[in-house]
């Protein structure tokens, strides 16, 4: 029994996190109908871009008594947020009146970089929020982790970071290849006894590639234990490749700068992704209705940042098809799964009405044993006749 007055969760990092991650769905429950109740309250006074959304659907934060009505409030998409920073700009009225301790940034990948404000307490959550991924993921203070996302507006860098201090294990902070080149780092994992890997998944194949052409053996010369990836897909024939090459498990985390940090980790069975529900609310939606759909069949992912001060999410669609897993995790964990993402709204093709997305690309590309690490996709459009 989680015994504590809603008001003062503080959404632990392990070992105090053990109790919720293995609590019965109704008190887990409890803190989400908490949680978004007080967003929700928030946010109609300090966030003009949530109030304008609402009461142009008509709806009143007395309307929502918890989770149960989570459905009447409308979905915000990515262009909404994009037309408030237009309209509102350089941040938007969609990040609250808290003072932020740092803003990060998307990408920008498909346009401009949005800003997210990040409170002092929401970086303190986020970087709990990972240390309950690494602890899953078999990391323990131990543990000599090496860090190789950047660190710059893209926020893994520096969440994964605080999350490894967090669980008491030790970060050796390289950064992107940019920041220290792909060789010392490979020297570094080598010297340092590096044993846990933290990087995108292209990376560990690249850092494979390098270390080799420098004469290492993987096996021989490294203590790499583990592999935890973030910020990008990691489709099922390029974890099997990641795994064949360092024979040892490479784990998926979904993660995105618009949730803060953290809503999901694989744990030791890697047979889905759990979802750290005290902090976030996940739905999956009919792309086409914006209708809830029953677990198990796919459809659009749809996060509440139950936590988050600064630029809190309220039914954000992210652009993630997926599904919720219900069944339980032979792991004990109670919080739910979702399935691994099977693609990205963003990444999506149109060719010929056909949609076409790169996850297809990339179980035909792992096939070949001959091929390198990296590939390109080149979109051509030839006349009926040459092809
Ligand atoms: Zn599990």
């Amino acid at each position: 029994m989680i015994k504590t007055d809603l008001s003062k969760w503080d959404y632990p990092a392990p070992p105090r996190s053990y109790e919720l991650e293995r609590a019965p769905y109704e008190q887990i429950r409890e803190i989400q109908d908490y949680g978004l109740k007080r967003l929700v309250n928030y946010c109609w006074e300090h966030s003009p871009f949530y109030r304008k959304t609402w009461e142009k659907a008509g709806v009143h934060p007395g309307d929502i008594r918890g989770i149960e009505d989570i459905f009447k409030i409308p979905i915000v998409s990515k262009e909404e947020l994009q037309q408030d920073l237009k309209q509102n700009p350089p941040f938007g009225t969609f990040q609250g009146d808290m003072s932020a301790c740092r803003i990060q940034s998307s990408t920008g990948t498909t346009g401009m970089p949005k800003p997210f404000f990040q409170t002092r307490r929401d970086w303190d959550i986020i970087g709990n929020l990972w240390a309950r991924r690494l602890n899953a993921q078999g990391i323990t203070p131990a543990d000599r982790v090496q860090m190789s996302l950047s660190y710059s507006l893209f926020i893994p860098g520096f969440t994964s970071t605080e999350g490894v201090m967090k669980l008491g294990a030790t970060v050796i902070p390289v950064g992107s290849g940019a920041a220290t080149s792909t060789e010392r780092q490979v020297i570094l994992a080598k010297d340092w006894g590096t044993t846990c890997l933290i990087s995108t998944p292209t990376f560990a194949l690249y850092f494979a590639d390098v270390a080799e052409k420098m004469g290492y053996d993987l096996k021989r010369d490294f203590q790499i234990k583990r592999l935890i990836h973030t910020g990008e897909a990691l489709p099922k024939a390029l974890r099997m490749k990641i795994e064949e090459r360092w024979q040892v498990p490479a784990y998926d985390n979904l993660g995105s700068v618009e949730s803060g940090g953290a809503p999901t980790y694989e744990c030791e069975l890697r047979n889905g992704l759990h979802v750290n529900e005290d902090a976030f609310y996940f739905e999956i939606v009919d792309p086409k209705t914006g209708k809830n759909v029953p677990d198990g069949q796919e459809g659009l992912l749809v996060m509440t940042t139950l936590y988050k001060e600064g630029a809190p999410m309220i039914r954000y669609s992210i652009g993630d098809f997926t599904k919720i897993i219900s069944e339980p995790c032979s792991c004990g964990r109670t919080i739910r799964r979702i399935a691994s993402v099977s693609s990205k709204i963003d990444d999506m093709l149109k060719i010929s009405g056909v949609a076409i997305y790169p996850t297809s690309a990339e179980t035909v590309v792992r096939k070949y044993k001959e091929f390198g690490s990296e590939y390109a996709r080149l979109l051509t459009k030839l006349p009926i006749k040459m092809l």
